[in-house]
């Protein structure tokens, strides 16, 4: 410590150190939580989130004892330093989340607010959205590459196929029990069996 006791500058300098502690903690604790995880899957994609974590570590450490901001997310605890254009920044830092956790926390309400005929889809723990089936188009600009999928809406029965479905990425555990699947994915034939029972 450079500075006198209790002088301003002294308080600052241990809240730079308590930062940077607990920016280092969180990556521990992290890591004792990945290896008691179950599901192989979720071990996989929290270990690769890690190691981005680590290999950014350094660069994060300085900017923290550089005295830039910082907060730990109320969620998951996890440092984050809000490098975000505006108004991302500031929504962050006021609700105290890193970017993942508010993401998520933006889905599922958006998820939580839709009408039964929403269009956030939710397949096996994926989101997904239709941007709307082209059927003169193909390939380039479309979702998937164009790849034709068929599609029952559980909340309203509804069928349809398109080529232009957008996958909007895996829903992490923690907020899959707030984000039920409220849609199915079928094959052709299931989709031309379910259309002829309709007829
Ligand atoms: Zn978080």
């Amino acid at each position: 410590m450079k500075h006198p006791y209790g002088s301003p500058e002294y308080e600052a300098e241990c809240a730079i150190n308590s930062n940077c502690y607990q920016a280092v903690n969180w990556g521990r604790t992290r890591m004792g939580q990945i290896v008691d995880m179950e599901d192989k899957k979720d071990r996989v994609s929290a270990w690769s989130d890690m190691t981005n974590y680590i290999a950014n570590l350094a660069s994060m450490i300085r900017n923290i004892a550089d005295g830039d901001h910082v907060h730990f997310c109320a969620c998951c605890g996890k440092p984050e330093m809000a490098n975000y254009r505006e108004p991302t920044k500031s929504r962050l830092i006021d609700r105290q989340l890193c970017f993942g956790c508010d993401f998520w926390i933006e889905r599922r309400a958006l998820y939580n607010a839709q009408s039964r005929k929403g269009h956030l889809l939710v397949i096996k723990g994926w989101t997904y959205g239709d941007s709307g089936n082209r059927p003169n188009c193909s390939g380039n600009g479309l979702g998937f590459g164009g790849q034709r999928f068929y599609i029952c809406q559980l909340t309203t029965g509804r069928l349809w196929t398109t080529n232009n479905l957008f996958c909007g990425g895996e829903i992490p555990a923690e907020y899959l029990p707030g984000m039920p699947d409220n849609a199915v994915m079928l094959t052709k034939e299931q989709y031309e069996l379910a259309e002829a029972g309709r007829q």
